[in-house]
């Protein structure tokens, strides 16, 4: 049971007093409500980090999260405190003078370094020195091995906007903190996309006080407006939205994202970190793409650079407010670099949610050693309804295991015959699963060591997942992190980049595997492979991820040999005599099994469980398997499940029927 909703002027009031109170000595300049986060500005640098006690207490006070930073008033000019740093880095460490990036919203002066251990083995020493002296915080990085392009992209708008998103942060913690107008009363779910069906992900959550939606996805396989969301149902209003919250950044959750801005929508994106650099490279090749095909691109880059002022990134494992009546936690999910499970906490404990979005969940230690990501949260503080992905409601692949001797023999096979084994793949999550097994089955000498083509966006993304080796299952994290090994710069590796590259790994003579974007061969480099590879039956083409129905990857799969492919701008009829296979097992999403494994060790247990993300049909046979087997999970009282279609809305109760008759008559 929940207790009253403190008011926004009530909180500010009593933050002010609170933070008066115990930062004396700190010379608090400004106390400001940035996005979800209480900033508080002071003249006296020391007081950050000898206070930092002082700062916690606060926070776990006010259920905020607090940041303290310096009065730009007192920071040192950006020139000085570089000339300054360049002094203090001892002369084995390599900086570039163009990694040292400077956030004047944050106050905190970026490096990057080759070996940050040897910078920081002065630790708080340096720390405190460099803020004591010029009032900057200072923050280390490793510099990751690969270059990105986007993360680069990212800082430099970061940089450049900087002023803009402070702006927008204070307006968005005005609309967090604001008075509350009629507070929670109900907790209702409304499908915008994704119920019954895979793609076009979109859930909104609307509690009377606040409304919040869950991703903001296109599906991939349809067009027009079949592609998008319901935006057009009448619960649905961008005026009206308080928070849009990612939960990975695939096309099917992310690619409408900007078009709400273009509508009017002018709230906060809360999202991983990992998740807005690959998002940004996501939507801006989708707009790239829409533009190469001649197509009035839905968007453009406008609205993308709208919505980056307005992101504000949350890491796993921590609560922030998105509204005024709802409470936010990711943790991780699994599926891909980024990927979270959303937690969200309404109305003081009245309800809470857990979304799942798209997750992996394994168990067995034989499997922890291959994988990239480490298997989803399954504890949790409280959870009442649970939002379940059941993309593999239905159908149990074959072990992981399996499916890596698969690989193994479609690869011997295309050794022996001199042919080229072509692996479709999304850029983000399969395209570096596959190299990574690739990697593992190479060094076992399973594989000769053969030419690897990777070709898309695949290396920009790659290149994503070696800034935040942190985040890796801890078996390729000891590798890249203490080993100095990178599984995705093998030396037979090859990146392509430009035409003559992508020619020699189509004309190469020798056995060639290539790994190609886009996974359901819906357009992408992996058209012209396949124009060149098809009619060829030494070749093999191997699908190693789910398909939409209707793309061309499905209909392939399922057996049509003779299909027509855009090449060189017009369609080419092609006789398919190349093998043509799907290995399954390496799915980023849980099996069946892993499903319901999940389900048995979630703690605590919802008491309504609403599937989507799933053909009906695998929805379907999740649900009664659930029925028939909620006691062996665990369940105290069979849960209530449910298989909404889009536009249906659903609602809630809380468990209490005190509450509800008490919401019911407020
Ligand atoms: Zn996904
Ligand atoms: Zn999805």
């Amino acid at each position: 049971m929940g207790e009253p909703l403190e008011t926004g002027r009530e909180l500010r009031n009593r933050a002010i007093r609170e933070i008066l109170r115990q930062m004396e000595g700190a010379e608090v300049s400004s106390i400001e409500f940035e996005g979800p986060e209480i900033a508080i500005y002071v003249k006296n640098p020391k007081f950050i980090l000898e206070g930092e006690e002082k700062v916690r207490e606060l926070a776990k006070i006010l259920k905020k999260r607090v940041v303290v930073r310096t009065d730009p008033r007192v920071r040192k000019a950006k020139e000085a405190t570089l000339q300054f740093l360049l002094s203090l880095i001892p002369e084995d460490v390599n900086v570039d003078p163009r990694d040292i990036q400077f956030d004047e919203v944050l106050g905190e002066v970026r490096v990057l370094a080759d070996k940050p251990g040897k910078l920081l083995g002065r630790g708080a020493a340096l720390r405190s020195q460099v803020l004591a002296e010029t009032g900057w915080r200072l923050e280390v990085y490793r510099k990751p091995p690969m270059a990105s392009k986007v993360l680069d992209s990212i800082l430099r708008h970061m940089t450049v906007t900087s002023e803009r998103r402070r702006r927008a942060l204070m307006e968005i913690g005005d609309r967090i903190y604001r008075d509350v107008v009629v507070g929670t009363r109900h907790v209702r779910i409304i499908g915008l996309g994704s119920f019954s069906e895979v793609g076009r992900s979109a859930i909104l959550v609307d509690t009377g006080e606040s409304k919040v939606l869950l991703d903001s996805g296109m599906s991939p396989s349809g067009t027009g407006l079949d592609a998008m969301p319901h935006f057009w149902i009448p619960e649905f209003r961008v005026e009206e939205l308080d928070a849009v919250i990612i939960s990975h950044a695939h096309i099917d959750h992310i690619a409408s994202l900007p078009l709400l801005y273009k509508y009017g929508y002018r709230g906060p994106v809360f999202i991983t970190p990992p998740t807005r650099d690959i998002m940004l490279l996501m939507l801006a090749d989708f707009v790239e793409l829409s533009k190469r095909e001649g197509g009035e691109p839905l968007y453009t880059m406008k609205e993308i650079s709208q919505m980056m002022t307005r992101v504000i990134t949350v890491n796993y494992d921590t609560v922030v407010d998105v509204a005024p009546d709802v409470k936010l936690t990711f943790v991780n999910a699994g599926h891909i670099l980024g990927s979270a499970m959303v937690h969200l906490h309404i109305g003081q404990g009245l309800y809470n949610i857990l979304y799942s979005a798209d997750f992996k969940y394994y168990r067995l230690k034989a499997d922890r050693a291959r994988r990239l990501l480490p298997p989803a949260v399954e504890e949790f503080h409280r959870v009442e309804a649970l939002i379940l992905e059941g993309t593999y409601g239905a159908k149990e692949p074959q072990p992981r295991e399996k499916a890596e001797e698969d690989l193994v023999n479609l690869a011997n096979k295309i050794v022996a015959n001199k042919g080229k084994l072509l692996l479709p793949v999304m850029a983000v999550g399969r395209g570096q699963d596959m190299m990574y097994v690739l990697y593992n089955l190479m060094k076992e000498k399973k594989i000769p060591e053969i030419p690897v083509y990777v070709d898309g966006m695949i290396y920009e993304v790659t290149a994503l997942y070696t800034e935040y080796p942190e985040l890796l299952a801890k078996p390729v994290r000891d590798l890249m992190m203490y080993q100095g090994e990178n599984p995705f710069v093998a030396p037979n590796f090859v990146f392509v980049n430009d035409e003559d590259t992508r020619q020699e790994a189509i004309n190469s003579e020798g056995p060639a595997i290539v790994i190609s974007t886009s996974g359901m061969m819906t357009g992408g480099p992996v058209i012209e492979y396949f124009a060149n590879f098809a009619e060829n039956e030494n070749n093999v083409l191997a699908f190693v991820s789910y398909q939409a129905p209707g793309t061309l990857a499905r209909r392939l799969a399922e057996g049509e040999k003779e299909v027509e492919v855009p090449v060189d701008g017009t369609l080419k009829t092609l006789k398919v005599n190349m093998e043509v296979t799907s290995v399954e097992g390496f799915t980023g999403h849980a099996t069946r099994s892993e499903l319901l494994l999940f389900l048995r060790h979630l703690r605590p247990k919802p008491r309504t469980i609403i599937l989507n993300h799933g053909e009906p049909s695998a929805l379907l046979s999740l649900g009664k398997s659930i029925k028939e087997s909620w006691q062996k999970m665990g369940f105290d009282a069979p849960p209530e499940i449910m298989m909404p279609e889009n536009a249906e809305s659903i609602r809630l109760f809380p468990r209490s029927q005190k509450v509800k008759v008490a919401l019911d008559y407020l």
